[in-house]
C-alpha cells in the first residue's frame, strides 16, 4: 500500500472547518489540509472543545495515505 492522494489546491481553514461543519461524509483533504487541521486539532482539544468531525476527516485521510500516516508514527 503506497496510494498517495494527489495534491490539489489547499483550501484555507475557515473553508475545511465549514466543509467539516456542513458535512455528511469525511472531507477529503489534501495531506497539507490534513496537517493543518491536526495542529488546530491540537489546539482545539487543549480547550475542550468538540473535535469529532475534524478527527473524522483526519482519520479518512490517514486511512488512504500512507505517506501522511507514516509521517505521523515516525514522530
Ligand atoms: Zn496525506
Amino acid at each position: 500500500m503506497s496510494k498517495t492522494v494527489e495534491a490539489e489546491t489547499n483550501r484555507p481553514l475557515w473553508e475545511l472547518l465549514m466543509l467539516i461543519q456542513e458535512g455528511k461524509e469525511p472531507l477529503e483533504l489534501t495531506c497539507e489540509e490534513c496537517f493543518i487541521l491536526l495542529d488546530y486539532d491540537t489546539d482545539l482539544v487543549r480547550m475542550g472543545a468538540m473535535t469529532d468531525k475534524i478527527q473524522a476527516a483526519i482519520h479518512h485521510h490517514l486511512s488512504i495515505c500512507s505517506v501522511c500516516l507514516r509521517k505521523l508514527t515516525e514522530q
